[in-house]
């Protein structure tokens, strides 16, 4: 994409260059450190910071009074970063919501799409995402009193990486009642093509939606444009608003009118929702699928780091996160010969991968991202042989993915692997 050299001066002259270059600023980097893992936690935004700090400040200064005479007021504050992110992902504003968190939200959207009837009732997913989907997927199943072993089908991969998605259509069959799918794969990194699984999804009448934890933030989406029934993501990878802060659901418009499968009082009619009635009235628009008072101070941290984007534009990040990782791959590809046991794991083509590179080492990454780590350097690692670094647009720099090419090929040339333990420790 791009006449790339493998001089520190070529990656200082890419950063040069880089029009998004300043936003750098507005996130801590934890002091000399190499980040490369914001497709797990994003660093923080100092308008993160800012936006907890006012809410703090709206708590003790207003108290109760908060809901509506806080700046903005709490009570529609979800309806406000909803819209705010809607460009991000190419939806109306108001099919946004910013609310619970990713798997309480997959059962959420399940809740409302999944209709049995007769043989078609079988949930589609796929055999290589995030566990925890699965996890939702099967019990959900068993509270609906179907069978886990039988209602849901899967998707295999041949390689154990990615997905074809020829291979999704096929089973797209008159026994599916609902297609639930990752955006990107979070181990390969993958970029599913949503407009056209979609759209074989609607020529069979399956509703389909799809968890975009991956690909929020990083690669660009047109939800409403390509008919996308519904969606669920995080805020804390690549959107950079804190461990476990509030995440997101998107209904499309078409389905504002279906009443949401989980109810509680915050999806009510908001008109009407303190005349406090017995008989539930959804809110029509995404805001109906909240369940439960909006938790302020993990929402908060969502509306700072989404200033940051609106001033970006998702394209322009697009743009930079495919130039980052295409430089990784080229710098692998030419520091590294075969010898080094260096694969990478993750689709070539840039228009098939959100924002990570997945770095494959039969036998010692584990070690290799101690090694790093040693360097504060900051990947993360998948079991049981990737390195995963995410060079994020909007705080990363072409000379860091060139720092960390040539680390990882001096961690080779010195066995300095060989300093770590074999031990695996849970959390990377
Ligand atoms: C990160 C991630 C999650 C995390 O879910 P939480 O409920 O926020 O813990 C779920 N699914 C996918 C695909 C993810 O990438």
């Amino acid at each position: 994409m791009c006449n790339f050299e493998p001089t520190l001066e070529f990656a200082r002259d890419l950063d040069k260059k880089d029009v998004l270059a300043s936003f750098r600023n507005r996130f801590i980097i934890p002091e000399n450190t190499i980040y490369m893992d914001g497709n797990s936690l994003g660093l923080m935004p100092e308008d993160s910071e800012a936006s907890i700090k006012r809410v703090l400040n709206e708590w003790k200064n207003l108290a109760i009074r908060g809901w509506l005479e806080a700046n903005p007021p709490w009570f529609y504050l979800p309806e406000k970063i909803g819209a705010m992110c809607a460009p991000l992902v190419g939806g109306e504003p108001e099919e946004l919501i910013v609310t619970g968190s990713t798997t309480v939200n997959i059962y959420s959207v399940l809740s409302s799409f999944y209709k049995p009837q007769g043989k078609k009732k079988k949930i589609l997913a796929d055999k290589i995402t995030f566990p925890s989907d699965i996890y939702a997927i099967k019990s959900f199943l068993k509270l609906k009193g179907m069978d886990e072993n039988t209602d849901l089908v899967f998707v295999d991969s041949e390689d154990g990486k990615t997905l074809s998605e020829e291979k999704i259509c096929e089973m797209m069959t008159d026994e599916i009642a609902i297609v639930f799918l990752p955006s990107v794969l979070y181990r390969s990194g993958q970029l599913l093509d949503i407009p056209y699984l979609t759209k074989k999804a609607h020529e069979k009448n399956i509703p389909i939606g799809f968890d975009c934890c991956h690909s929020a933030g990083v690669v660009p989406h047109k939800f409403s444009e390509n008919g996308v029934d519904f969606a669920v993501w995080c805020s804390y990878k690549y959107l950079n608003a804190g461990p476990g802060a509030s995440a997101f659901i998107y209904i499309n418009k078409k389905h504002f009118d279906k009443t949401p499968g989980m109810t509680g009082w915050f999806g009510y009619n908001k008109e009407k929702q303190f005349e406090m009635s017995y008989e539930f009235e959804h809110e029509k628009s995404a805001g109906g699928w909240q369940i439960s008072t909006p938790a302020l101070l993990s929402t908060a941290p969502v509306e700072g780091s989404l200033k940051i984007f609106e001033e970006a534009g998702i394209e322009r990040i697009r743009e930079k996160s495919k130039m980052l990782t295409s430089y990784l791959v080229y710098l692998i590809n030419i520091f590294n010969n075969q010898q080094y046991g260096y694969n990478i794991g993750t689709p070539i083509d840039p228009e098939k991968r959100s924002g990570h590179i997945a770095i494959e080492h039969k036998t010692e990454a584990w070690r290799i991202c101690e090694a790093l780590k040693n360097k504060n350097i900051i990947p993360d690692f998948r079991m049981p042989d990737i390195v995963r670094i995410a060079p994020v647009a909007l705080y990363n720099t072409f000379e860091e993915v060139w720092i960390v090419a040539r680390e990882l090929k001096k961690i080779i040339d010195n066995k300095e692997y060989l300093k770590y333990s074999e031990n695996i420790k849970s959390v990377s």
